[in-house]
Order: C-alpha cells, then sequence, then structure tokens
C-alpha cells in the first residue's frame, strides 16, 4: 500500500476576471505518492499550473480540500504557509527565477540561510554537477545551467516534494533530458516525491503515473509499470 503525502479532494478554483468567472480546476481528486515521479500532462489552460501552486500552497483552493500528510492546506494562515512552503516544498519553473545580481551559491544560499536543516549551497550545486560554477552570474550560464541552479536551490533545504512546473520548458532536447535525469536521480537517490507539469507526451513517459487533466477535470490517471530512462526518450 502507498502513502498519499497529498491527497487533493474536490478541489475548484474559480478566478474572476471582471464579470467573467473561470473555472480553472472543476472537483479535482488527486494522490500523490511518496517517492514517485508523477506527470501532470495536459494542454495549455488545462489547470495544470493553478493544480501545482494550489498543491505548493502558493494559490487556494475556491473549493475543496487538499491534505499534505495530516494538515489540510485549505485551513492554513500566511503565516502556515510561508512555513510549509519553506520547509517541505521545492519548486521549479520553466524560466529559473534565479536572481541576476546574485551568483549561482548565493541564489542557492538565499533558501539556504532561512531554512531549518539546509545542506551548504556548495552541496547542492555539487550534487547538480555545478560545483565548478559557484560564482557565476546566471548570465553566464547555459539555460540548462541555470535550470540547475534552481534545481539546487529547491533541493538545498532537503523538501520532501519537488514541484515542477514545465522544469524542460525552455530547454532544447539534448539539456532537458540531463534535467530529467537530474529529477529522475532525486527520486531514486534521496527518495523525493516528484511532481512535474508539462505538454510535452514524450517526458510523460519517465514517470511512474501520468495524470492528464483537460478543461480543469482529470480524465485519466495511468500507471507506468517501466518508466523509460530519460536518455532513451525523445522529444
Ligand atoms: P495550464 O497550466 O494548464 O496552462 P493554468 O492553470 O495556468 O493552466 O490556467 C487554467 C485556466 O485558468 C486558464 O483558462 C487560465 O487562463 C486561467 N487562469 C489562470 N490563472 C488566472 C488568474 N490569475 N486570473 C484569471 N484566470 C486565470
Amino acid at each position: 500500500m502507498q502513502n498519499p503525502i497529498f491527497s487533493a479532494h474536490g478541489v475548484t478554483k474559480v478566478y474572476h476576471a471582471g464579470e467573467i468567472e473561470v473555472f480553472a480546476l472543476r472537483g479535482v481528486d488527486l494522490e500523490l505518492y511518496e517517492g514517485e515521479i508523477a506527470v501532470l500532462l495536459g494542454p495549455s489552460g488545462s489547470g495544470k499550473s493553478t493544480l501545482l501552486n494550489i498543491m505548493g500552497g502558493l494559490d487556494c483552493a475556491t473549493a475543496g480540500e487538499v491534505h499534505f500528510r495530516d494538515q489540510d492546506l485549505t485551513t492554513f494562515s500566511e503565516r502556515q504557509f510561508t512555513r510549509f512552503r519553506r520547509d517541505h516544498v521545492g519548486f521549479v519553473f520553466q524560466f529559473y527565477n534565479l536572481i541576476p545580481s546574485l551568483t549561482a551559491w548565493e541564489n542557492v544560499a538565499l533558501v539556504t540561510e532561512i531554512s531549518s536543516n539546509p545542506m551548504k549551497p556548495e552541496e547542492a550545486l555539487e550534487m547538480v554537477g555545478l560545483k565548478d560554477r559557484l560564482t557565476h552570474f546566471p548570465a553566464q550560464l547555459s539555460g540548462g545551467e541555470q535550470q540547475r541552479v534552481a534545481i539546487a536551490r529547491a533541493i538545498a533545504k532537503r523538501p520532501e516534494v519537488m514541484l515542477c512546473d514545465e522544469p524542460t520548458g525552455a530547454l532544447d532536447s539534448k539539456t532537458g533530458i540531463l534535467v530529467l535525469r537530474l529529477l529522475v536521480d532525486l527520486k531514486n537517490q534521496l527518495g523525493k516525491t516528484i511532481l512535474i507539469i508539462t505538454h510535452n507526451v514524450a517526458i510523460a513517459d519517465v514517470a511512474d503515473r501520468v495524470i492528464h487533466l483537460r478543461s480543469g477535470e482529470i480524465v485519466s490517471v495511468n500507471t507506468n509499470e517501466h518508466p523509460t530512462p530519460p536518455e532513451d526518450i525523445t522529444w
């Protein structure tokens, strides 16, 4: 029996754009299990980022419940959300979100300084293969290297969960495969639970489970008994 680390029930999100109501999520039920890689697949606008943001405590559901272990996120105060994000979740975004005026080491240190049990920034950067780039600024790094700094920043605080929104979306396929390899290694070596958003069907092959979202609803969840190594996928 697998242990759910996250469970969402009836999660609905309605955005108000002037007079118009946009139903980004329509009653989503989803569990995320410890130590799995789940890929959330769906066309643009299907609600993927909204769901990831709600699970990560960056946004609130309009209705429904989201549990992280035995805690109900929907009852959290701002202060509890801040602590939850700081202690439990590592985020990786498509465009890296590094601070341009800080070096790779400083970008990671920014997070480790406020974490309770962090790695040293150089340790996290070594894990992503960047121990020779500590003093480089983002502009002096390739896209793939910048994304690896972002992953180092996410893992440095030792989160149980990594929430990755289109982590390879801005990368060429060769570099994207390196980044996927890193995420698979984090699962295999450190037992992280990883949720990856993509609209790229090929990436789904590396997942243990593939969740299809369309128009704010989960249309299918497929278990992949034999995930493909990132090196063997083509896109
Ligand atoms: P995806 O990540 O699958 O591309 P999103 O979760 O970003 O989809 O968006 C789902 C829907 O919600 C889209 O129709 C989008 O336009 C709408 N939406 C997302 N964020 C907002 C917002 N802050 N205000 C209004 N509508 C939003």
